[in-house]
């Protein structure tokens, strides 16, 4: 009989696979959500070491135990992957695919990936929170931490956005589910991502929830990670983001506004909630005892990619080619509206007539729908490509609105378009 080290080890990729480049997986889109698979070059065939069982019989210190048999470790992987339910327009986002253009954009990737090289050698207990700007490119951060976490580290991971996450919480309050029960999968995932932490309402039950989640998370030193386009610091008593600014929200600090030459928020007397402003003074003042703040700084990314799609749309007209998708652009249905003032000023009304008795005698389901679609049309405005042609997205809006009881649900949309 032979020895287990020389039967031939299964499960490995073809090194010269021109499919997966020998890593034996593929990316794919699950729905909503990034997934990955193995590739054929893999052989289906029962592996010769465990006979397909995954496990194996191995001799440890003279004592002979049941482990898990190396044909595993990609299946492994890729649940992993799998489970950490990372956003699909983010599917094919790595560490390495981070394009660093400038100093503030490299020393934050630097600072994700000796994260990630802490957390896996056991000499980091505390988590990461990645601020700044819309656009800075702090989701593709969070999504490559993640993506490293469970497929080079084994690490179990789960990524939310926040405002999903508060919808997902209520959702389960809804259904009559346990308070316990609802938080369990949040609580006791060993590293949990949250995109956007701040983003939306966050009304007093909401924040309730995300305090209680985060405490216990804080009680049992399970490690979060979160991006936020609200800066840390003092409070304004700023509590929505400032209309002036066309719904920026983060105040870039005086010495990086100067340097970029942008206009100060200070100098202009406008002031900009914070995180503590948004998140209140518990949740925030936990968070920092469990998080340490990168700034994620540098030229807005989708701007950027704005301009790049416009150069080669140009450059394309004359030969009617479709311009080749940059690096790191995924392929949607409809175009940007950046700066549209139309969708603006209807972001703006509707957001006006959501006054605080108005969302307290509302169904919360419908006012956190309203609320996303909301962000959603927000970054249109930004210049973030949507999902689905924007028509669609303001009729879902006016619809949504229109069940609320808005006045502003009634406007004639498209009316004045041509
Ligand atoms: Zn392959
Ligand atoms: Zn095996």
């Amino acid at each position: 009989m032979k020895r287990l080290e020389e039967l031939p080890e299964h499960a490995t990729p073809s090194r010269d696979c021109p499919k997966c480049k020998g890593h034996g997986l593929l990316t794919q889109t699950l729905g909503f959500h990034a997934g990955v698979s193995l590739c054929d070059c893999i052989q289906p065939s029962p592996c010769p070491r465990c006979g397909g069982s995954g496990r194996i019989l191995a001799l440890m210190e003279g004592v002979e135990r049941v482990g898990r048999c190396k044909c595993q470790i990609l299946p492994d992987r890729a649940r992993l992957f799998n489970q950490a339910r990372l956003p699909a327009r983010y599917a094919d986002a790595t560490l390495e695919s981070y394009e660093a253009r400038d100093d503030g954009a490299r020393a934050a990737k630097e600072a994700a990936e000796q994260w990630v090289r802490d957390y896996a050698a056991g000499t980091t207990k505390r988590g990461l929170l990645l601020h700044g700007e819309v656009g800075r490119g702090k989701t593709h951060l969070l999504v490559g931490v993640a993506r490293r976490l469970t497929l080079e580290h084994n690490r179990r991971v789960r990524f939310v956005e926040f405002t999903l996450l508060l919808s997902e919480l209520m959702e389960g309050f809804e259904r009559g589910d346990g308070r316990q029960t609802v938080l369990a999968p949040l609580r006791d995932v060993e590293v949990l991502a949250i995109d956007e932490i701040g983003k939306g309402r966050c009304t007093e039950f909401e924040l309730a929830v995300l305090d209680e989640l985060i405490t216990q998370r804080y009680n049992t030193a399970r490690v979060i990670l979160a991006t936020s386009n609200y800066a840390p610091g003092n409070a304004t008593g700023e509590k929505t983001p400032n209309l002036a600014l066309h719904g920026r929200t983060y105040a870039p600090s005086a010495s990086s506004a100067a340097k970029s030459g942008d206009p100060s928020y200070y100098d202009r007397g406008l002031r900009v909630p914070t995180l503590v402003d948004r998140v209140g003074d518990r949740v925030y003042s936990r968070l920092l005892e469990m998080v340490g703040l990168v700034a994620v700084e540098g030229a807005d990314r989708r701007q950027l990619l704005h301009n790049q799609q416009n150069q080669l749309a140009q450059q394309h007209q004359a030969t009617f080619e479709a311009p080749p998708v940059p690096a790191y652009a995924e392929p949607r249905p409809a175009e940007p509206r950046r700066g549209d003032a139309q969708l603006t000023a209807l972001r703006v009304t509707l957001t006006s007539q959501m006054t605080p008795s108005i969302l307290s005698s509302r169904d919360p389901k419908l006012v956190v729908q309203l609320e996303r679609l909301l962000g959603e049309l927000q970054d249109v405005e930004e210049g973030v490509r949507p999902e689905r042609p924007v028509e669609e997205l303001v009729r879902d809006v006016l619809h949504v609105a229109g069940r609320l009881g808005l006045p502003a649900a009634n406007r004639k949309w498209g009316a004045s378009r041509g």
